[in-house]
């Protein structure tokens, strides 16, 4: 029996942790301290198609992690677990000039092709576009694709390590080569996952390494509101800001992108209800509704803004996922998936080689 410790239980590990359990012959046990976790803090939106990025490699992910979150639901499902943490409502783009939305339009329907879960596309009136968002207003048109989705990142980490049905220990933990493996606590591992999001640093740098992955803040407020949105598109307009409803009356508004804050998790009200004043021009129900929580959580970012996956260099049996930024709840799966298959020794549709953990993850010289 192969024993296999994944550190890290946001939205990587979990996925990582799920797959795997499917092996017969792999023991899995997670570590996750949890504090300032980037996947429970998230808004949520998966909508990678309409990215101006020129990142190539990065769109594949994106694209193809929208796709698989299709096969997620399925193998859940399949594992008796219930799918409540992902809908698919579809995304309202709005844009300052609005005369920018039929090149965006025409952006979409190329990309389409390859990405038919973008679904219907169409540059909506606002009355039109009231339709599906009561209420929404300061607006003349926007472009409304039926395929975005969202999805509630805690929800589904939950779900994943349910079925998986793995030990999970909540402790902050390092990790110690030995001859036979890899120490944590007084268990000695053949493989580890290192699935610590913006902490990577902080695990691998007593090993003798530097890490290219800084901390972003980010913040988020919940609302509970009278009427179920559950049914709504998600509002993304330029700058800050998004509107992403939820069934039952759960309505957030998030997030901020705070590069110079290390890792404070303190919840800063100035900024938050900066944010709500700027959403309560297009959206005036908000001014009224009820605070129900404020969320603050850490992504973790590269010095390109590229995420990278596969193995740790000259570390055998020591994988990695990091630098997921801001759409870490749209390609973290896929990318669990993938270290899934790698500790097997199988592959993906990914390449990690346009990945490449040593871009980021170097020996420090002495
Ligand atoms: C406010 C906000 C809004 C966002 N909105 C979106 C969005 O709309 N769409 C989208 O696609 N993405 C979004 N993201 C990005 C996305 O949430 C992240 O990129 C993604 O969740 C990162 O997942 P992860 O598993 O790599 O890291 P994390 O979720 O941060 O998980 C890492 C875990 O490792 C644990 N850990 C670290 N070191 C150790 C250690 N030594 N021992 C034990 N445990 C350890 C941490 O405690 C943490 O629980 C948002 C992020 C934030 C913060």
């Amino acid at each position: 029996m192969k024993k296999v410790a994944i550190v890290g239980a946001g939205i990587v590990g979990a996925t990582t942790a799920y797959y795997l359990s499917k092996e017969a012959d792999v023991e899995v046990t997670v570590y996750d301290h949890g504090l300032g976790q980037a996947t429970k803090a998230a808004a949520g939106i998966i909508s990678p198609w309409f990215s101006k990025r020129r990142n190539k490699a990065w769109y594949k992910m994106a694209r193809l992690g929208a796709d698989f979150y299709v096969d997620l639901l399925n193998d859940l499902q399949e594992s008796g677990q219930e799918v409540d943490f992902y809908q698919r409502w579809g995304v309202f783009l709005l844009k300052k000039d609005e005369s920018k939305l039929e090149e965006l339009y025409q952006l979409a329907l190329q990309r389409k092709v390859e990405s038919p879960l973008i679904g219907e596309l169409a540059i909506l009136d606002q009355a039109t576009a009231s339709n599906l968002f009561p209420g929404l207003e300061g607006f003349e048109r926007l472009l409304y694709a039926s395929g975005g989705a969202r999805v509630d990142g805690q929800l589904l980490v939950t779900h994943l390590l349910e079925a998986s049905q793995v030990k999970v220990i909540k402790d902050r933990v390092t990790i110690i080569p030995v001859s036979s493996g890899y120490q944590i606590g007084n268990q000695i591992f053949d493989q580890v996952v290192l699935a610590t999001g913006a902490w990577l640093g902080d695990i691998l740098e007593p090993l003798g390494y530097e890490v290219d992955v800084r901390p972003q803040k980010g913040q988020l407020r919940d609302y509970q509101v009278p009427q179920d949105m559950g049914a709504y598109p998600v509002v993304m307009p330029e700058g800050e800001w998004d509107l992403i409803p939820f069934p039952d009356g759960k309505l957030s508004l998030g997030a901020t992108h705070e590069n110079d804050m290390g890792f404070d998790l303190a919840v800063d009200e100035n900024l938050l209800q900066q944010m709500a004043e700027a959403a309560s021009s297009f959206y005036p129900i908000l001014k009224d509704a009820m605070i129900s929580g404020e969320r603050v959580g850490i992504r973790a970012y590269t010095s390109d803004f590229s995420p990278f996956f596969g193995q740790v260099p000259n570390l055998s049996g020591v994988f990695v996922a990091s630098g997921l930024g801001s759409s870490g709840l749209t390609t973290g799966p896929i990318i669990g998936y993938h270290l899934a298959q790698m500790l097997q020794g199988k592959s993906g549709v990914l390449d990690p080689a346009d990945y490449p953990t040593e871009r980021y993850i170097k020996q420090k010289q002495t």
